[in-house]
C-alpha cells in the first residue's frame, strides 16, 4: 500500500479522523494537503508530518464555499503538480430534536456534509480526469440509512450521510471511464471530539456499547488504515462500494 509520488487532499484534517488520515497517508509516502476551516491547527498536523520526513501543505478551506474549494485544488496543483487522492472527510454533527430543527440548521449541515463533498469531488475529479486516474473516498456513517438502525435527534446528519452513499454509487459509474474510483467509508462510533456529546450522555453510551459486539468505540487510526487501503492500488478493483467499519455494530 505504497503511496509514493501520490498527492492526497484531506478535508477536515485539523483534528479527529481527518488528522489521522493525513498522518497515515503521509507515512505511506503521499504528499498531503491538510485542509480545514482553520489553517492554524492544520499547520500543526503539517509539522507532525514533516518531522516524520513527509511532505505536506496546510490550506484553509471551508468545503461549503465553491471559491475556497477551487482555490484549494488550484494551490495543491501549484505546489505538488496534481491531485491523485481526495478524502472527503469534513463534517459536522449537530444533535437536536427534529421538531425543533430550524431551516438554517438543516441547510448548514447539508451545505457542509453533502454539498461540500460534491464541490470537492468535482474540483478534484476535473484534475484527475486530465491524468486519467484518481481515487475519491467519501466518509459517510452507519447513520446513512437502510442499515436497520434509526438515529434520533440527528435527522439532518443522517440525510446528509445517506446522500453521500447515493452520490458515491452514481459518481463511481460516471467517473469509471476516467479511471477514477469512488468509494464510501461508513464508520460506526469512533473516538473523536465529534462524539463528546454522546459520551456525556452515559445512558445512551451504555446502550450503544451494549449493542456493539466489540464493546468499544473505534480508534481513528483504524479508519485511516481503511482509507489507506482504498486509496492504494491494493483496492484497484473496488469502486462504487460502501465499506462499513463499526466493530460489528450493524451485525449486533
Ligand atoms: P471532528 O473531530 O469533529 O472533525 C471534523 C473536522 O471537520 C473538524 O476539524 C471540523 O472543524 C471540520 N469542518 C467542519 N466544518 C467544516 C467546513 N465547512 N469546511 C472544512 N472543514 C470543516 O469529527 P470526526 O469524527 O473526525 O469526523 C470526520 C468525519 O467522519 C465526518 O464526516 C463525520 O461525520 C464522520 N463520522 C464520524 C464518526 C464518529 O463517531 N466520530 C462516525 C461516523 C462518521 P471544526 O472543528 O472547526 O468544526
Amino acid at each position: 500500500m505504497d503511496l509514493k509520488d501520490k498527492v492526497a487532499i484531506i478535508t477536515g484534517a485539523r483534528r479527529g479522523m481527518g488528522r489521522t488520515h493525513a498522518l497515515v497517508l503521509a507515512k505511506a509516502g503521499a504528499k498531503v494537503v491538510v485542509s480545514d476551516i482553520s489553517e492554524k491547527d492544520c499547520q500543526k498536523v503539517v509539522e507532525e508530518i514533516k518531522k516524520g520526513g513527509g511532505q505536506a501543505l496546510a490550506i484553509k478551506c471551508d468545503v461549503s464555499k465553491k471559491e475556497e474549494v477551487d482555490e484549494m485544488v488550484k494551490k495543491t496543483v501549484e505546489e505538488f503538480g496534481k491531485v491523485d487522492i481526495l478524502v472527503n472527510n469534513a463534517g459536522i454533527a449537530q444533535f437536536k430534536p427534529f421538531l425543533e430543527l430550524t431551516e438554517e440548521e438543516w441547510d448548514r449541515t447539508l451545505d457542509i456534509n453533502l454539498k461540500g463533498y460534491f464541490l470537492c469531488a468535482q474540483a478534484a475529479a476535473k484534475e484527475m480526469a486530465k491524468q486519467k486516474s484518481g481515487v475519491i473516498i467519501n466518509i459517510a456513517s452507519v447513520a446513512m440509512g437502510q442499515q436497520g438502525i434509526g438515529f434520533p435527534n440527528i435527522v439532518h446528519y443522517c440525510a446528509s450521510k445517506g446522500g453521500i452513499a447515493a452520490m458515491t454509487e452514481a459518481l463511481a459509474v460516471e467517473l469509471a471511464p476516467h479511471n477514477i474510483r469512488v468509494n464510501t467509508i461508513a464508520p460506526g462510533m469512533i473516538e473523536t471530539p465529534m462524539i463528546d456529546p454522546i459520551k456525556k450522555d452515559l445512558k445512551t453510551m451504555e446502550a450503544m456499547l451494549a449493542r456493539l459486539p466489540m464493546r468499544r468505540v473505534g480508534k481513528p487510526e483504524e479508519v485511516s488504515n481503511l482509507v489507506l487501503f482504498l486509496a492504494s492500488e491494493a483496492s484497484s478493483y473496488i469502486t462504487g462500494s460502501t465499506v462499513v467499519i463499526d466493530g460489528g455494530w450493524l451485525a449486533g
